[in-house]
């Protein structure tokens, strides 16, 4: 398994987005942390140091009140003295409150000097510097109002120093004599601006900061000196902050916030976080891919695998490398599916072998033609000795005869009709260009039968003409569904394989049809009517000469329910194709055997025949059986006359004839019926030991003297093979008079009764 270079690239591709991803989101996480950071720095400076200048001037207020207060100095000022005739304690007293002062103000940088003026402008300066001619009367922020301001501070407005020209705001407060209010002179402290603002820009070491203060109205001294303006750059962060110096002077703060975000350190981890992303995106990317393959492992396998089963389905090799997996797993599935779908659609409607339509397909198409209600033939075609073809040459020669028959039956249709495989060998044509039966029987003699002339030709050379039978029912004729047709053309091409015609095509034939369903009905039935007790036995009195009753012949009858009540002609015969009669025979035998103390006529037994079919002749242990059931009811088979037909005697079969002599042998009598419908001689009468003839009704239903002399001498050879006769079918007094006459001896007919249920018998003989 290994990926494709397109794979591969997308890998990659999909890492190297992975990475920029990565860097581009941290970078944005970072920056906003970097811009947080140095707003909260610039916050907490100035609000840090606006609250240090409050506290400072606060101090400055103190501290000038207190000097304002010395009582040395306001002596000094009071005596007029000079500070030179001060004695030399009060000179180093003052010069030590200085001192002490200058001590408490140290950490105010731009605080460097303290004056106490005298009225004549001297100055008293701390560390002993005098100074002269400070007429406080001509200073540049000397206002009228300020004289007014006794026991006050006050804080001047910025203004220049003439001789130095340098900026100053200026804390005073006058001194007035205790005694009779005279201004004596004022206390003073210079804060100058240029120092502040340069405390103010070094003091902020995060990043630059350039402070404004505003001198006058249109201009603003800066550390670049005085500007009219503040060129604002709109990223950085500006701050005005009004009266902290208590005489309403604004002091604007500028922070310059690239310097505060990117100061020199966090540029340097900025690049050594690149570096690190970088590698590490390299590395995660490597053991992505890696990852990946592991992952898709299974997924690749299965892909190797669906390549070769593509290949095999569609037969065809397929240039998978040009497009990446994912492609190559859309492209096979999508394949597949349509491979899969033609393959299914294929097995569903198509035979494998011929390629002809199927079962499916074949109902597909009757029904479309019979919901359009278009009129078609169907054809049920099977092939003949189809069997023997593939037991005797092998099957491979029993599929080369169904291909080659499709694809020539194919080729006769052409546009006439579809022809499918069924079953096996049984094939279906829809002959949708069906007109009549004339055009469709000339159509198969001329062009059907006229192709199968020529034989095909087998591998081992051996030539074989390809014989069937055909059953046609037509749409909508004979049927109106798909089923009803099937039926009825099957069953009218196995009506035409049973005909010695060969390649024979027969049509329907309704009547045909409803009694072979007739018959299959009966055969259904019957094979239950044991069981469910339909069986009803008929008694029919045979009587001798003076007309008394000596025997009675056991007559069936079935009552079935869907069937109806049907007499034994109606459905014996199919008893015996379907062997029912065997198990029927035996019920029979035992209704007589446990009904036998009703067949005694004044004390006299009756004798009962039971016929019996060729078919129960030809079981083995048939006699064995009768036996059994005999004994059961304890009676005598000497009272039992089996009657049997002409067909027993002539067919020579061993089974029947063993059993007529076991049946013989244990005393039952045995009457031959219908004698003189067949073919039974009276060489059969002389082999087989028989009690009784029965003449058949044919002879004296004419009542012509021929057939009287025929009877006649019947019985003559009858008596002369030492049997007796049974005239039957006697329907009236004259044939019954003659008969006599004749010298028979036993009578059937209706003349005498008609057959009767057991309770009628029993009636009918008391009455007699
Ligand atoms: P079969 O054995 O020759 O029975 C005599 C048939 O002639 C009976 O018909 C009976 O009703 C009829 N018959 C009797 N006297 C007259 C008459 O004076 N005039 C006319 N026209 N007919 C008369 P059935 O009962 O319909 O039986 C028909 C045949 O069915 C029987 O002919 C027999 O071959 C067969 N069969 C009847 N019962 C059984 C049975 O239990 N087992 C077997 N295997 N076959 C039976
Ligand atoms: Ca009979
Ligand atoms: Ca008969």
């Amino acid at each position: 398994m290994i990926f494709t270079r397109k794979m591969n690239i997308k890998l990659v591709l999909m890492g190297a987005i992975f990475i920029f991803l990565l860097i581009v989101t941290n970078g944005i996480l970072m920056e906003y942390a970097l811009v947080k950071g140095a707003e909260f720095t610039y916050k907490s400076y100035y609000k840090e140091r606006m609250s240090k200048l409050k506290t400072d001037m606060d101090l400055l207020q103190h501290v000038i009140e207190g000097l304002s207060q010395n009582n040395i100095i306001v002596k000094m000022l009071e005596e007029k003295r000079d500070f030179n005739e001060l004695f030399r304690n009060e000179k180093n007293g003052i010069i030590f409150d200085g001192e002490i002062i200058e001590e408490d103000l140290k950490s105010l940088i731009f605080i460097n000097k303290i004056y106490i003026i005298n009225k004549k402008g001297q100055c008293l300066f701390s560390k002993d510097e005098i100074k002269t001619n400070y007429d406080l009367m001509s200073m540049p922020w000397m206002k009228e109002e300020y004289l007014n301001m006794k026991d006050e501070n006050i804080v001047t407005e910025v203004y220049k120093e003439i001789n130095t020209d340098e900026y100053k705001v200026s804390v005073v407060r006058f001194i007035y004599s205790d005694s009779n209010g005279e201004l004596l002179g004022a206390a003073i402290f210079d804060i100058y601006i240029e120092d502040l603002i340069k405390f103010y820009n070094l003091d902020f070491y995060t990043g630059d900061l350039e402070t404004y203060i505003k001198i006058n109205d249109y201009e603003y001294i800066c550390s670049k000196g005085i500007v009219k303006e503040i060129e604002r750059n709109n990223d950085n962060y500006v701050v005005s902050l009004n009266d902290v110096l208590n005489n309403g002077t604004e002091i604007i703060l500028e922070f310059d916030k690239e310097s505060i975000v990117y100061v020199k350190e966090m540029k340097e981890v900025n690049g050594i976080r690149i570096i690190i992303f970088s590698v590490a995106g390299i590395i995660y990317v490597l053991l992505l891919n890696k990852l990946i393959k592991v992952t898709f492992k299974p997924i690749m396998k299965s892909l190797d695998k669906l390549k070769v089963l593509l290949d095999n389905l569609e037969k065809n090799n397929f240039d998978f490398e040009g497009n990446d997996e994912f492609k190559q797993l859309d492209f096979i599935s999508d394949s597949l599916s349509k491979c899969f779908d033609k393959k299914i659609q294929s097995l569903i409607y198509y035979d494998e072998l011929t390629k002809l339509p199927n079962r499916k397909m074949l109902v597909k198409i009757c029904n479309d033609l019979i919901d359009c209600n278009i009129q078609f033939a169907l054809i049920f075609i099977d092939l003949n000795k189809f069997k023997y073809i593939n037991d005797v040459f092998g099957h491979s020669a029993g599929d080369k005869l169904l291909v080659n028959f499709s694809s020539r039956m194919e080729k006769c249709l052409g546009n006439k009709g579809i022809i499918t495989r069924y079953s096996g060998d049984e094939f279906i044509i829809v002959y949708n260009r069906y007109k009549d039966d004339e055009e469709l029987k000339e159509f198969y003699k001329n062009v059907i039968l006229k192709e199968f002339e020529e034989p095909i030709i087998l591998n081992n050379d051996q030539k074989i003409k390809v014989k069937f039978s055909g059953g046609v029912a037509v749409y909508p004729r004979d049927g109106s569904n798909f089923n009803e047709l099937i039926d009825k053309s099957d069953f009218t091409m196995y009506s035409s394989k049973k005909s010695s015609e060969e390649n024979r095509l027969l049509f329907f034939n309704n009547d045909i049809y409803n009694k072979i369903i007739k018959i299959e009905n009966i055969k259904n039935e019957l094979k239950t009517a044991v069981y469910n007790n339909e069986f009803i036995l008929y008694y029919q009195p045979i009587v001798d000469v003076e007309g008394k009753i000596k025997k009675v012949e056991v007559l069936i009858r079935w009552n079935n329910n869907k069937l109806g009540f049907m007499s034994p002609n109606d459905f014996i015969s199919y008893a015996e194709e379907s062997g029912d009669i065997i198990n029927i025979g035996y019920w029979i035998i035992e209704e007589v055997c446990k009904n036998f103390d009703k067949f005694y006529n004044n004390g006299n037994v009756i004798q009962v025949s039971i016929n019996v079919s060729p078919i129960q002749l030809m079981e083995i242990n048939f006699v064995e059986k009768v036996i059994e059931i005999a004994k059961k009811y304890n009676v005598d088979l000497c009272n039992i006359c089996f009657e049997i037909t002409e067909s027993v005697v002539l067919d020579e079969n061993i089974t029947v004839y063993d059993n007529i002599y076991l049946l013989y042998k244990v005393g039952a009598k045995i009457a031959l019926d219908d004698f003189g419908t067949g073919y039974a001689s009276f060489s059969y009468l002389k082999k087989f030991k028989l009690d009784i003839l029965k003449i058949d009704k044919i002879f004296i239903d004419n009542c012509s003297e021929v057939d009287y002399k025929i009877v006649n001498n019947v019985k003559n050879i009858a008596h002369l093979l030492n049997m007796k006769t049974v005239v039957e079918g006697v329907e009236t007094e004259k044939q019954f008079n003659i008969l006599k006459e004749l010298g028979c001896d036993y009578f059937q007919g209706y003349y005498f009764a008609k057959p009767m249920k057991l309770n009628e018998l029993v009636e009918y003989i008391k009455s007699k």
